[in-house]
């Protein structure tokens, strides 16, 4: 999707109003009537009717028409036009430049700052993947239903910043991050690549351990990342130093699934290292002592968040909207295999389920009978 930053200066106040009053309806009306519009921006009828024409042109609402009345719709363009504003007007965004990125639930651009340095702005795109699964499932979203993508989108990034500000308060390898408005949110850029594309390292163990480490590091401070992966990992250009990104999904440690969310951030590192550096170790860590040990003295980042006003309650309704999204996908298409390069001999040692067990205490066994008896084998294999 493009965007637009040089129409951040030319919205007329009356146009910025308008959309505003779309915004504030949509809180709960699927599509806001005109009247609602009217009545909410404070412009006289037919003022509005020229707004909202206009504003449609340039595809910052659409007109919807359904069998009941015709009204309005706040598009994603609008919303990104809306959190730009702000950032904008807080001077801490100031131009737009190239997409580097699209996820399937957000789009990454390098921006500028007042000072023209490199930054990223990251939208989020909760909603782009259908929302019937949650609707049948769920009535948490109550008369927001209409909006949840909008709603959606804005909670992962409130949660995203959250996390990125707290784990780079505390000097985690994070990027750090410079301001959240609505549903997206900026941060420093980071010159490095994906250590997806990166076929070659000098020292697989050293990394290996670093990455590692900071999965300790979470989990110590109360903390799982929960999709801890190539992709979201970043290798430095210079220095080669790991920093780990998209933190949407983190968990606390006391989450009821906390295990095997561990577990599997651990064995996607492992499972990495051995198909793409033939690097393997009998060294990785270890759930419940990682966490008794920090028992003493460690610090809560988890809780740090919920007492900075990312709260419980706003924690469970994105991660039950994620796994519903998820069952979704599973329901609807045959998983497809994304790393088709990647020959693999060791299907055996892969976690194959992609979602948190039913039963915990089954799922806990299954991990431990995997691992016993294999602690002692060390294999650096391509030796
Ligand atoms: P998604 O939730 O869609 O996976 P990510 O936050 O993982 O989004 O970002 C997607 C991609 O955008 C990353 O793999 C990386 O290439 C790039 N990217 C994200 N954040 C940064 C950053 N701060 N600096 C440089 N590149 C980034
Ligand atoms: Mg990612």
């Amino acid at each position: 999707m493009k965007l637009d930053a040089t129409d951040l200066r030319y919205i007329t106040s009356d146009e910025f109003r308008v959309l505003t009053a779309v915004e504030m309806g949509s809180k709960n009306h699927e599509v806001v009537p005109l009247s609602l519009i009217v009545q909410i921006s404070g412009l006289r009828n037919g003022g509005v009717n020229k707004l909202v024409g206009s504003l449609a042109k340039r595809n910052l609402i659409s007109r919807m028409q359904n069998a009941k009345y015709d009204g309005y719709r706040l598009t994603y363009g609008g919303y990104d036009y809306l959190a730009m504003r702000a950032m904008s007007r807080r001077d801490t965004l100031h131009s737009v430049g190239n997409q580097i990125g699209v996820g399937k639930e957000s789009d990454i651009y390098v921006v500028a700052d007042a000072e023209g340095n490199e930054i990223v702005l990251k939208l989020h795109r909760l909603g782009r993947v259908s929302f019937r699964a949650i609707k049948e499932k769920r009535d948490y979203l109550g008369k927001r239903k209409s909006a949840s993508w909008m709603y959606m989108s804005r909670l992962a990034a409130e949660k995203e910043y959250a996390f990125m500000k707290i784990l780079h308060e505390h000097n985690f390898p994070v990027p750090r991050p410079i301001d959240q408005a609505r549903h997206t949110i900026l941060m420093e850029f980071i010159d490095a690549y994906p250590l997806r594309q990166v076929s070659e390292v000098a020292n697989p163990g050293k990394l290996y351990s670093e990455l590692m480490d900071v999965i300790v590091r979470f989990a110590q401070a109360g903390l799982i990342h929960g999709d801890y992966n190539e992709f979201n990992i970043l290798i430095h250009r210079e220095t080669g130093s790991p920093i780990v990104i998209d933190f949407p999904q983190m968990v606390s440690t006391s989450h009821e699934n906390a295990e095997w969310y561990f577990n599997r951030d651990v064995e996607c590192i492992r499972t990495f290292f051995k198909r793409r550096f033939r690097y393997e170790s009998s060294l990785y860590p270890r759930f419940r002592k990682t966490v008794e040990e920090s028992g003493k003295g460690g610090f809560k980042l988890d809780v740090m968040v919920e007492a900075s006003g990312f709260g419980r309650k706003e924690m469970k309704m994105l991660e039950e909207y994620m796994e519903s999204v998820k069952q979704e996908e599973r329901d609807s298409e045959e998983y497809s295999d994304e790393d088709e390069e990647d020959e693999d001999e060791d299907e055996d040692d892969d976690v194959a389920e992609n979602e948190p067990p039913a039963d915990k205490e089954g799922a806990d066994r299954n991990f431990e009978e995997r691992y016993a008896g294999q602690e002692e084998a060390i294999t650096k294999s391509g030796q």
